[in-house]
């Protein structure tokens, strides 16, 4: 039963979150779980079918703009809709909000990755149909959509026609009272050309970028039924008409390209996938949609034992990330990922420090292609280094899809210097579990001495230590900021491996060191101030409250009352300036917390615990970037129900929309943070150069739980029952692994029981 997602409801507010709940997608293409006739006028709606980095670009609009605000940024567009299809029964049009729906469901199956909508539809005039609705984005071709319906008479006999669409002729959603939804902008899209032979084709461009993408789809009907085909304004429509005298099946193939992948020709191209996938139908489809799931959840799912609605959230999270994650070295993963609109499809700091690490140990190659896409934009990097007044090196935009900054509010965005820190922090985190030197020669080492720059120029040495003014750390109820301590331990660590980078490639790479050298203009004698930088960054320590206060002026704020703040006044960035909201110690999410999970040799046990006590107090999760990292370390510090609470926060965020949200998207930093608090909390995985570590703790209210790991080409089991820990080394060599503090040599033959 977990492995399948269900919903009965047609209630209007579920359905709206439903759109994002029940999207397809594979990485490259997204459709929303919208109901192929649509919805009644006076219901809200957003239709969307994306292609993943597919932007147009706008401006931004300032009332006072000053040096250096980015004068445009990057915009994910709603493409084509190829979902489209109504059913005629003589002159009544199908709709499940009129006559009367006998019975409905509707089911996303994540093991076999499609979705399904059953209906039994009785006509205002009596006419009785049953329809079902099969969609499937296949993971193994990545331009194809493909739906098949199915009508069956119940008392009906007679006229049904078919109609089935593609249109070019779509807009964007926008909601101007939330600033996490764009504003403006909202049709950014021209028709160059539709045309019908074979194919329904249809091509649109974007009014600035001037990008195209292009949607061609084919048609498949059971029964011999008069087809005609109407053009226009911007779209093709398909008339399928004939008796319903018995089961009749459409399928359709939409295929979908652009021109960031797939050069100027997309007809030709479009002409040349349909004719590559021309025997395959939405069977063969299936079958090999299930093949490449079987493979995932091998390498990837977690099973609990002892809770069936944690479990079904485990794995719908992890389903909609693989649902998301770009594949190529032009996209990466959004924010909210191919779900919807919010954010704009920008990808932020978000992937690196939540979503990669479920790739990195699961699926390590999807993780190579989240960074390359990285390395590809660092480009894009430098520029904004330049613009925000650094000499040399790489600052990488807060949010951004092709490589330049597009925040508009910099305070709470280009500020955030720390995302170039968590950048480095992945690739080094990639390096320690893969080993892979060639990446680090290719891609990694450029990074990181790239990144490091930046720390060189944005801080500065005073009275011995090397302090970073001027920035915001991850918690954006607190802005601009002297000395962050998560900013500035996240640079250390930058700069101890920038360091590391260059001794390595010396040694094992020195013609790769020369080039990168000559084209950097590098030497020697800066690597020796990253290495002082690192050895004296300023890490903040209040010595009365023996934690690491978030920044210099921190804890001399006052403190915000939550406990007497209304329900209702939350999220508080939506109720409250944000001046108001930096004049006091509350938080948005995990700073210093997060640091001390990222980061934990740098602090005793003991600071970190006093810490999380002290922010755990004020700190409100408006963001859900957050509740995933107090659980990691509440089950470090021995906060076993803590740890609990927040991770079943983390786990049906979406599917119960706690953030009252969903319909815009679903929040995917979150649902890599399910992972994390499985993984990094309860069975307190670490990951350093000396090697993996685990401490599993099981919550009470589980019999158990099993999940695979990836590491250096092979691949372990963790099982952990109310009884025992067992670690298993199912494939590749012998290695020494800790647990629970002690060391093991763990091999094929013997399992490691505690
Ligand atoms: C969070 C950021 C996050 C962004 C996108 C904001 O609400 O505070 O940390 O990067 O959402 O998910």
């Amino acid at each position: 039963m977990s492995w399948k997602i269900s919903s009965e409801s047609l209630q209007e507010k579920q359905l709206l979150n439903e759109e994002s709940l029940f999207f397809t997608g594979n990485g490259y293409l997204g459709v929303r779980g919208n109901f192929e006739e649509g919805l009644p006028d006076t219901y809200s709606s957003i239709r969307g079918t994306y292609i993943n980095a597919f932007h147009d670009i706008v401006p931004i609009e300032y009332g006072e703009k000053l040096y250096g605000f980015p004068e445009t940024q990057q915009k994910l567009l709603n493409v084509i809709d190829a979902q489209t299809i109504t059913i005629l029964l003589g002159d009544e049009k199908f709709s499940m909000f009129e006559g009367d729906v006998l019975s409905y469901n509707r089911s996303l199956y994540l093991d076999k990755g499609y979705s399904e909508r059953n209906v039994h539809w009785r006509s205002p005039k009596g006419k009785e149909i049953k329809i079902k609705f099969l969609r499937l984005v296949p993971f193994t071709h990545k331009e194809l959509f493909i739906q098949k319906l199915i009508v069956e008479p119940v008392n009906y006999n007679d006229e049904i026609t078919i109609v089935s669409t593609v249109n070019g002729d779509v807009s964007n959603f926008t909601d101007k009272d939330d600033p996490r939804i764009s504003s403006g902008h909202a049709k950014r899209l021209r028709v160059n050309e539709v045309q019908q032979r074979d194919i329904s084709f249809v091509e649109v461009e974007t009014l600035e970028s001037k990008l195209k993408a292009a949607c061609g789809a084919t048609y498949k009907v059971s029964q011999d039924y008069k087809r005609e085909d109407h053009i226009k304004s911007g779209m093709i429509q398909s008339f399928f008409s004939g008796r319903l005298t018995e089961k009749v099946i459409l399928e359709k193939k939409s295929v979908f390209v652009d021109t960031l992948r797939h050069g100027d020709d997309l007809s030709e191209k479009v002409e040349g996938i349909h004719s590559l996938l021309s025997e395959a139908g939405f069977e063969e489809a299936l079958r090999q949609q299930e093949e490449y799931l079987q493979q995932f959840w091998n390498d990837t799912d977690i099973e609990i034992q002892g809770d069936t609605s944690l479990q079904e959230g485990i794995r719908f999270n992890l389903y909609h990330l693989l649902q998301s994650a770009g594949r190529d070295q032009v996209s990466n993963i959004a924010a909210k990922g191919l779900s919807g609109e919010g954010y704009e499809g920008h990808y932020f700091w978000d992937t690196e420090i939540y979503m990669l690490p479920v790739f990195l140990m699961s699926n390590p190659e999807i993780a190579k292609k989240l960074l390359i896409y990285r390395y590809s934009i660092l480009d894009g990097a430098r520029n904004h280094a330049k613009i925000m007044g650094h000499s040399k090196g790489a600052l990488y935009p807060w949010r951004t899809i092709s490589g330049t900054e597009c925040s508009s509010y910099f305070p709470s965005g280009s500020a955030q210097y720390h995302i170039s820190a968590d950048i480095a922090y992945s690739f080094i985190q990639y390096f320690m579990v893969t080993g892979d030197m060639e990446f680090l020669k290719e891609y990694g080492a450029e990074v990181l001495f790239e990144t490091a720059r930046i720390w060189i120029e944005a801080g500065h040495f005073k009275d011995g230590q090397f302090r970073i003014d001027a920035v915001t750390g991850p918690d954006e109820y607190t802005c601009i900021v002297n000395n962050n301590y998560y900013t500035n331990a996240m640079a250390k660590h930058n700069l101890r491996w920038a360091v590391k980078a260059y001794n390595l490639l010396q040694t094992m790479e020195p013609e790769r060191l020369a080039e990168l050298s000559t084209r950097l203009v590098l030497e020697l004698q800066e690597t020796a101030v990253w290495e002082q930088a690192a050895k004296q960054m300023y890490l903040p320590y209040d010595e009365t409250l023996m934690i690491n206060p978030q920044d210099d002026s921190f804890l001399n704020k006052d403190v915000w009352d939550l406990p007497s703040t209304p329900e209702d006044k939350f999220p508080l960035l939506l109720h409250y300036h944000p001046l108001t909201l930096y004049r006091y110690q509350v938080c948005k999410q995990a700073d210093t917390v997060l640091a001390h999970f990222l980061l934990e040799e740098e602090q005793a046990t003991e600071t970190m615990k006093n810490s999380y006590d002290y922010y755990e107090k004020i700190t409100t999760h408006d963001s859900s970037l957050s509740s995933c990292v107090f659980s990691i370390m509440a089950a470090k510090h021995g906060y076993g129900e803590k740890a609990y609470d927040y991770f079943i926060e983390t786990a049906r965020l979406d599917l119960d929309n706690t953030h009252g949200n969903t319909k815009d998207g679903l929040h995917m930093a979150n649902m890599g943070g399910t992972w994390m608090a499985i993984i990094f909390g309860f069975a307190g995985l670490r990951i350093k150069e000396e090697g993996l570590s685990l401490e599993p703790i099981l919550p009470a209210q589980w019999e158990g739980y099993s999940f695979p790991l990836h590491y250096r080409g092979r691949k372990l089991r963790v099982t952990k029952s109310k009884t025992q820990a067992k670690i298993e080394l199912l494939t590749g060599e012998p290695f020494n692994i800790k647990v629970s503090g002690e060391s093991y040599h763990l091999t094929q033959n013997d399992a490691i029981v505690k």
